[in-house]
């Protein structure tokens, strides 16, 4: 199932529990960096080692006696490399450009036994005992212990804890999957059938496109990146003191002014979702997004990833959902509902024109519709094959510019 409930929250912590929990990140990247040494091979993918259990069994006693993490720690930390290296391997498959994973980021992977949650704190094991930063989160919005684990529709099944040095924060990511009956995953929804999608495309040429065909085109954002850029380096050639505390300043400057640019975005983004009456806000997975947008430079991907956080994190408060769907193919595949055509040839550029069926569209506007409709498709398909919505018409319809589109049809996208 590629659909996924992510929201982000805000962590409040003091100044001795930060430490703890840079020391918990130093020796968690520890153990997945001496994983994935132990895990790759330069010579073939086929000396590559992606069995997790086979990893786990080799080095779990080390790890544990070599650091001071908890136990579940240490094989979240295992997985999260095991886990690198195959996504890895699947590339090197395909003979694309590889190299071995490294760690770097200060993020942890938590779940119900390392993390605890409370109604506005959470209780995280660190390296020197358990802390308990407060949720920082507006007054009058649930807490993910009362929006989550109160609910009996809700699992957690992980949490990631990312430290964010350019604000010096630390931000959960919860994920949760809504359970039904049988305990089989079926993804979160708003608590009614009939649901409303935003399917949002992330990209070069526009930052981002909704599929009510709004764009934001980042033209100032790529502006103003460059500048910053230029500016960076006539100051780096002259390689004064004076010169490198400038840079430091106007690296904050800078992180500052994108991320000013970027919450304006986000909330625009809502805002469109609230307008047009829709529930669930859809966004392509960005997981490989630098393996798929290979003209995307640091900075767009920077971008898509806060535009990601950002919404996932101001949408609930409007009664919005944010959820995520696999990408296959849709840039290229024909967002006619009764034609679903998929080639290379039908992007070029900024041009889509479908070669079967003659579409022709603005292609980020198209793979736009494709996002939503995507969910829309999987969430129909589930909801009718559900006992429990008990009608079986329940429906999820995509907004599009200028009305909507159901998700009725089952014909296979590409990928599925
Ligand atoms: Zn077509």
């Amino acid at each position: 199932m590629g659909v996924r409930r992510t929201a982000v929250v805000k962590l409040a912590v003091s100044d001795e529990h930060r430490g703890a929990l840079h020391r918990t990140a130093e020796q968690y990247l520890y153990c997945a960096n001496r994983t994935s040494d132990y895990c790759w091979s330069d010579i073939s993918y086929t000396e590559c080692k992606t069995n997790k259990r086979e990893v786990r069994d080799a080095l779990y006693s080390e790890l544990r006696e070599e650091t001071d993490l908890q136990a579940q720690l240490v094989q979240a930390a295992i997985r999260r490399a095991v886990e690198a290296v195959k996504g890895v391997v699947e590339r090197w498959k395909k003979r694309q450009r590889v190299s071995q994973p490294t760690f770097t980021a200060e993020t942890m992977d938590y779940d119900t036994r390392s993390a605890t949650f409370y109604r506005d704190k959470v209780s995280l094991a660190t390296v020197e005992g358990r802390v308990e930063p407060s949720f920082v989160l507006p007054a009058d919005s649930p807490t993910p212990y009362e929006r989550y684990v109160l609910s009996e529709d809700y699992e957690f099944r992980e949490s990631t804890l990312r430290y964010d040095a350019a604000t010096d924060e630390f931000y959960l990511n919860i994920s949760t999957r809504r359970i039904d009956g049988d305990g089989a995953e079926v993804p979160a929804d708003t608590g009614h059938p009939d649901q409303t999608v935003l399917g949002i495309d992330l990209g070069v040429n526009s930052l981002a496109v909704s599929s009510t065909g709004r764009f934001w085109e980042g033209n100032d954002y790529d502006h103003w990146c460059r500048e910053f850029e230029k500016r960076r380096g006539k100051m780096q050639q002259r390689g004064t003191q004076a010169a490198h505390n400038a840079l430091l300043r106007l690296g904050k400057r800078e992180e500052a002014w994108r991320k000013q640019y970027i919450h304006t975005v986000a909330n625009e983004l809502v805002a469109e979702a609230v307008e047009h009456d829709c529930d669930v806000i859809v966004f392509e997975d960005l997981t490989d997004i630098r393996e798929r947008l290979p003209q995307a430079k640091w900075h767009h991907v920077w971008a898509f990833r806060r535009l990601f956080e950002y919404v996932a994190y101001k949408a609930p408060d409007h009664g919005v959902s944010v959820e995520q769907v696999e990408p296959n193919h849709t840039s290229q595949r024909c967002s006619r509902t009764d034609c679903g055509f998929t080639h290379d040839d039908n992007r070029h550029g900024e041009h889509f024109c479908c070669q079967k069926c003659g579409y022709e569209v603005n292609a980020d506007y198209n793979a736009a519709k494709n996002i939503g409709l995507r969910y829309a498709r999987k969430r129909t398909h589930r909801l009718r094959s559900s006992p429990k919505s008990g009608s079986g018409d329940a429906e999820v319809n995509l907004r599009i510019n200028g009305g909507t589109l159901n998700g009725k049809s089952h014909q296979p996208i590409a990928g599925d």
